[in-house]
This record gives C-alpha cells, sequence and structure tokens, in this order.
C-alpha cells in the first residue's frame, strides 16, 4: 500500500488550505459536510492526525472516529427527522476510495428514499 501523502484534500482541510463546512471537532477529529452531498446531511468524520486508510489506522485513530461517528450520528437523526444512518468506508482505489485520508461517510436516511449518485 503506497504511503500516506499529506498533499491530498483532507489534509489541506486541516492545515487550513481549504474551507470546509465544519459539522463538529475535537482534539482529535473533524467532521465536514460532503461537497457532493448523497444525502441530506452527508457528511465526513476523519482523524486529525495522518493515515491513509482503515489498512494502516491505529486502534486510536478507530476509536476517535468512531467516538464522533456516534455522536454525530445520533445528532444528524435528530436534526434530519432520519429514519436510519447509512456508514460508509472506503479502502484503496479497489475498494472505492478516491480521497487517501481515512473518512467514514455518515448518510442520513428516510424510509423509501435512496441516495442520490456520486458527483
Ligand atoms: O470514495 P471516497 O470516500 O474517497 O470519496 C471522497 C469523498 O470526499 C466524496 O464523497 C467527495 O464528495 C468528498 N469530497 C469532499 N470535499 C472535497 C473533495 C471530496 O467532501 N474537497
Amino acid at each position: 500500500m503506497p504511503a500516506y501523502d499529506d498533499q491530498n484534500i483532507f489534509a489541506k482541510i486541516l492545515r487550513g488550505e481549504i474551507p470546509n463546512v465544519t459539522v463538529y471537532e475535537d482534539d482529535d477529529t473533524l467532521c465536514f459536510m460532503d461537497i457532493f452531498p448523497r444525502t441530506d446531511g452527508h457528511c465526513l468524520v476523519i482523524p486529525k492526525t495522518p493515515c491513509r486508510n482503515m489498512l494502516d489506522a491505529t486502534p486510536e485513530q478507530l476509536a476517535a472516529c468512531m467516538k464522533t461517528v456516534n455522536k454525530v450520528a445520533n445528532a444528524a437523526m435528530k436534526a434530519f427527522d432520519a429514519d436510519g444512518i447509512t456508514l460508509f468506508q472506503f479502502n484503496e482505489g479497489a475498494g472505492g476510495q478516491e480521497v487517501f485520508h481515512l473518512h467514514f461517510h455518515i448518510h442520513p436516511r428516510h424510509e423509501g428514499l435512496g441516495m442520490r449518485p456520486p458527483g
């Protein structure tokens, strides 16, 4: 697996080099809105430390991300009056990953409503 590249777009977001719409932030993680939302409320949770994807993540990075996913997903259930949450996470190109900094997609879902196609 290739090494972490700090020129990826989420590393630039973490350094403040490009803007984002922040949903939640703590010492270890950032959650921000996806620019091509596939459902209303589609947002991404990332660790603040370098990590290419789940395959090279430490237990601490995974635990911190999951803690934030849990908080944001519960808040999104209320904020979007959602019926459920879909959580996506992709690893390497063959696994559907396009941005090579670990991230978890949170999708609020509603009964009978599909997801929009990827942007
Ligand atoms: O497939 P993967 O999960 O790696 O896709 C990256 C995601 O990051 C896409 O959902 C895309 O819309 C999102 N993205 C973003 N802001 C950017 C670039 C990509 O939210 N500046």
